[in-house]
């Protein structure tokens, strides 16, 4: 009998927070600016310099501790973690290693070990030759991004598929972007998740040797990334042998992995306490106020749409974006005793797909506005015209902003309230079509479907599908 493997992963998660200066000195946040030109001796660690944190910096954090459950410490401190590359000019990061500002919180189901402060790197260009240094390869360093505040997320290995990661990154990002303290874009680098990947067989409480997989950045190329690693564990140790501890880079565009660094190679980074900055002490004031300032958080938010029969799905996509729970709450506001349920399916698919089909438009120059949809969504509800007729009126709000009851009357797709002219629109389709009404009276009842079709076609969709259904079995004697 073989062995069954399940993977075990944790993640580090590395979120740029949007203070306006940096960590430690005063030089702006900046992205897309020309490099180099937000230094200053400190994040350039010329000599005798010193080093201030930012305020903003460390309430930010403890927002952020605070949405992740954590506790936060009464006493952290900044520890001097030592490497020696061009991104990093005091050749060693102002870190949090021994006592960090938060420890032991819990998003989802995913426990958090803790959360630390530090600065980041700067960015580091490598040109092979093509850039602007010509015809030779060279790296350029960009030290404007040197010392911008990161908070970094250690969690628990508590993950165990690259979807499960995927959904769940998906929910911390949601969470840290309604904090409003970071700008969380993958691409932009803003936030940066490395996933830690191993495998052992199911029902053991051990964990196997892991390897590392830097920097992806969007969480579709993680969501592989990890697949793509667990397959090749899996597949060495069916075949006898062990994994070893490495660094890995997953290539999206071939499905890859390349070793960048094994254990032997890894650093020693000979952490240290920094002399330079006192304690953070932060005031019972402050530990309390980033926990009463905690808006109502994805999580919670998805929860309460489901108690109101919303399905999951739409929960976590109108509770991953504020705008689009503003706007859900905004059409349930619109009208009295509209279902919930019903509301965020419109929302989150017909809406949404019309946005998209029309150019991807932002919910936010949207012309539809909440009344509006909820108005067409009763219309469809109190059955005054078909569903297929509701996505036409729909087609023309997105397009030109236009009023549901206008398009309504101006277009005819009010549906045949009147049973007598739908009476005889069935009537007709029966007379009309021999073959399927022999097949229903013969005890295939599937083929009423083509009497349905007929019907509706012959009223151009605006005929309701049940009393449609009523009618034709009356007339057939079912
Ligand atoms: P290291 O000492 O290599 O930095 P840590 O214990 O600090 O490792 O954990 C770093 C991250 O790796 C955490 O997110 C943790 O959950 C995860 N992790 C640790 N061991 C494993 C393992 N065997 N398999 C998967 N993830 C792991
Ligand atoms: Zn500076
Ligand atoms: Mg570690």
């Amino acid at each position: 009998m073989s062995t069954e493997y399940e993977a075990v992963i944790g993640l580090e998660i590395h979120v740029q927070l949007s203070t306006r200066t940096k960590m430690f000195c005063g030089c702006e946040l900046s992205f897309g600016d020309d490099p180099n030109v937000h230094t200053c001796p400190v994040c350039l660690a010329l000599p005798g310099v010193l080093p201030v944190p930012n305020a903003k910096a460390i309430e930010y954090a403890l927002q952020i501790g605070a949405a992740l459950g954590c506790d936060l410490s009464p006493v952290s401190t900044f520890d001097r973690k030592n490497y020696f590359y061009p991104d990093n000019p005091k050749a060693y990061q102002i870190t949090q290693a021994a006592t960090p500002f938060a420890v032991n919180g819990r998003l989802g189901d995913v426990r958090i070990h803790h959360a630390h402060l530090e600065e980041d790197a700067a960015k580091t260009i490598h040109t092979g030759g093509a850039g602007r240094i010509q015809g030779s390869e060279a790296s350029l360093v960009d030290f404007n991004r040197g010392g911008t505040p990161l908070v970094e997320i250690v969690t628990e290995p508590d993950l165990r598929s690259g979807a499960q990661v995927r959904e769940w990154g998906q929910l911390l990002r949601a969470t840290i972007k309604q904090l409003g303290v970071s700008d969380v874009n993958m691409e932009e680098g803003s936030l940066r998740c490395d996933a830690n990947v191993s495998i052992r067989p199911v029902g053991s409480e051990e964990l196997g040797t892991k390897t590392e997989m830097k920097n992806m950045n969007s969480f579709r190329f993680i969501e592989r990334g990890i697949e793509a690693e667990v397959a090749r564990q899996k597949e060495i140790v069916a075949s006898g042998g062990t994994v070893v501890q490495e660094t890995l880079h997953f290539d999206p565009a071939t499905g890859e992995l390349h070793s960048l660094r094994s254990k032997e190679e890894a650093h020693d980074y000979r952490y240290l306490p920094e002399p330079d900055l006192v304690q953070v002490i932060p005031t019972q004031a402050m530990i309390e106020e980033a926990k009463a300032s905690l808006p109502e958080l994805p999580a919670a938010r998805a929860a309460r749409y489901e108690g109101l029969g919303v399905n999951e799905q739409a929960a976590l996509l109108l509770s991953f974006e504020v705008d689009w729970a503003e706007y859900f709450e905004g059409v349930l506001e619109s009208r009295d005793g509209i279902d919930p349920r019903v509301a965020a399916n419109w929302v989150t698919g017909e809406f949404a797909a019309e946005l998209r089909k029309q150019g991807d438009i932002p919910l936010a120059e949207a012309k539809v506005d909440p009344a509006s949809l909820a108005t067409l969504i009763g219309l469809v509800n109190d059955r005054k015209i078909s569903h297929g007729a509701g996505k036409t009126v729909l087609e023309s709000m997105v397009s030109d902003g236009a009023d549901p009851e206008t398009v309504v009357a101006e277009k005819g797709l009010e549906q045949i309230s009147d049973s007598g002219e739908l009476e005889k629109i069935v009537i007709q389709a029966i007379e009309d079509n021999p073959k399927p009404v022999e097949q229903v009276r013969s005890g295939n009842e599937k083929a009423i479907g083509a009497l349905v079709g007929a019907v509706m076609k012959a009223a151009q969709g605006r005929a309701d599908g049940g009393e449609v259904n009523r009618l034709l079995r009356q007339h057939l004697g079912l």
